[in-house]
């Protein structure tokens, strides 16, 4: 029997040992730095003219990989031998497969640092939030593999005498896993095993500023002995493969995680019935926030202070998660404020690769350009504390950045920003904070700050989110902890990390016999 599950501990990179063997995951990655990795479809390596060409996001001349680009006809064939694939799959024993997985994740363990190492090339990542998402990776396999197993005798049903009764799950099908850059190596692989656990084939589609994370995973769950065509690896343009395979009548399930634009859209398109389908598509979407620290009048304001800072700048407020506003009790309003400025501008910015640096860039021009845009809207909306500026001339570096008395309906405290930029606003009570707390279209994350168990009792019932946390910040939910999804437009509230994750890629099928 395994070990119950546990999360993946974190590094501490003040000791030695740890720090030399980060060191040498870099030096391990920078000489294999422009290698070609093939698409996988089936039992075949391919290898196509046109490529995804990833770069270093801190450095933008420096090339990390390149990567077959699929066509549609690349997809089709992805799709044939997933479709093959499934025939044989779907008749493993639940075991066996969780086995692969187990052993997957102790491949990623041993080499632990070079996939971190990569994380901090390729999506310029330092070194704790690289670190962070390798771990999590690590336990999405260990604890999807430990579901499955747990799934493996079905639900309890009640049996009459005379008769039994069985409530099982089976799998789906061919799903479509369309994986984000943000953890580029633990949603990209959560998403990825938990179709696969189940029973499922799967074509993966990386996000294009991140794929060559995604192949080295390809290429970890081969080695742990995953049977050809289950795991098919499709890197490729979203208006050319995504729509296709979303639209593809073989398609059973679509997994994912990536902007709301996307996600609605692929929600719209796996609606509609094809000629010769005989399913309605399931999505799996988990699709953005916008998402608050509230900070109560007697909350501890050095933690409220650093609650606010970590959630909305870490990872360069690259996530979902982040804590992009603020909502402050008029009370504490200024003291807050001045604690948050003050700790922002000790935080270091630099190259990702450096062990002291807090914040690397943005992952792209593209998001360098939309974050700009919006420090320019915020310079219209409120009152710049700290931070403002950017620098696109080596790679894609904004400043961590705060504004203060933001409107709660100004577009800074509506819209998604996926950047380091936190706008804050002033509340008059907790009914106010409340209700501010709960104005936007989403609903994935949010955090309050207070030491009056009314209030905290009243936040747990009223505050509208998927994951909601008390005393501390917004960011960083651990698989099988703090299982993550949210509402609204934040997604299909699939709780990734979860007991009903696996669930959502599978049937029930009952059976009663007669006896
Ligand atoms: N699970 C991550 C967290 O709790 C965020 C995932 C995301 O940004 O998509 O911070």
């Amino acid at each position: 029997m395994t070990r119950e599950y546990r999360h993946e501990p974190f590094m501490d990179f003040s000791v030695p040992a740890n720090k030399e063997a980060y060191e040498k995951g870099l030096k391990l990655v920078n000489s294999n730095l422009g290698k070609e990795y093939p698409l996988v479809i089936g039992s075949e390596k391919v290898t196509t003219d046109e490529k995804i060409v990833s770069i270093n996001p801190a450095n933008k001349e420096e090339v990390i990989g390149s990567v077959s680009k699929a066509s549609q006809d690349h997809a089709e064939q992805a799709m044939q031998a997933a479709l093959t694939a499934f025939e044989s799959w779907k008749k493993w024993d639940p075991e066996h497969r969780a086995n692969i997985l187990f052993r997957a994740a102790a491949i990623i363990r041993r080499r632990k640092y070079e996939f971190s190492a990569m994380l901090t090339k390729e999506a310029g990542k330092p070194w704790r939030e690289a670190d962070a998402d390798t771990a999590e990776a690590i336990d999405f396999l260990e604890y999807y593999a430990r579901q499955a197993i747990k799934l493996k005798a079905g639900q309890p049903v009640v049996s009459r005498d005379g008769e039994i009764n069985k409530f099982n799950y089976i799998p789906l099908g061919v799903g479509i896993v369309i994986s984000p850059f943000n953890f580029p190596f633990a949603i990209m692989a959560g998403t990825t095993v938990a179709a696969i656990v189940g029973g499922n084939s799967v074509l993966l589609k990386p996000a294009n500023s991140t794929p060559v994370i995604a192949a080295k995973f390809v290429e970890v769950m081969e080695e742990a002995g995953l049977p050809a065509g289950v795991l098919n690896f499709v890197p490729g343009s979203g208006a050319e493969i995504g729509d296709y395979l979303v639209d593809h009548p073989k398609t059973r399930f679509v997994s994912f995680t990536g902007s709301r634009e996307v996600g609605c859209r692929i929600y719209e398109r796996a609606a509609k019935v094809q000629p010769g389908q005989i399913w309605l598509k399931r999505v799996i979407a988990e699709m953005g926030g916008k998402d608050t620290v509230v900070v109560d009048r007697d909350a501890d304001l050095e933690l409220a202070a650093s609650s606010i800072v970590y959630s909305a700048f870490g990872f360069s407020g690259q996530k979902c998660s982040a804590g992009s506003r603020a909502v402050i009790h008029q009370d504490v309003y200024d003291e807050v404020l001045e604690k948050a400025v003050a700790l922002t501008k000790t935080l270091t910015m630099g190259s990702p690769e450096e062990v002291g640096t807090y914040m690397g860039p943005v992952i792209d021009q593209a998001s360098y350009n939309k974050i700009m845009k919006y420090i320019e809207i915020g310079k219209e909306e409120g009152r710049l504390m700290t931070g403002g500026e950017g620098d696109d001339s080596k790679g894609y570096f904004i400043q961590p950045t705060i504004f203060a008395d933001v409107d709660e309906k100004a577009r800074l405290m509506q819209e998604e920003i996926f950047g380091p930029v936190v706008a804050v606003c002033k509340a008059r009570d907790f009914d106010h904070m409340m209700e501010i707390a709960n104005n936007t279209d989403y609903g994935l994350t949010g955090a309050l700050l207070s030491n009056n168990r009314e209030n905290i009792e009243r936040a747990r019932e009223e505050f509208h989110v998927g994951n909601f946390y008390i005393n501390r910040g917004c960011t960083g939910a651990i698989v099988g902890y703090q299982p993550f999804g949210g509402f609204n437009m934040s997604g299909t509230d699939s709780k990734a990390g979860g007991p009903d994750y696996l669930i959502l890629h599978m049937q029930a099928k009952t059976t009663s016999e007669t006896l």
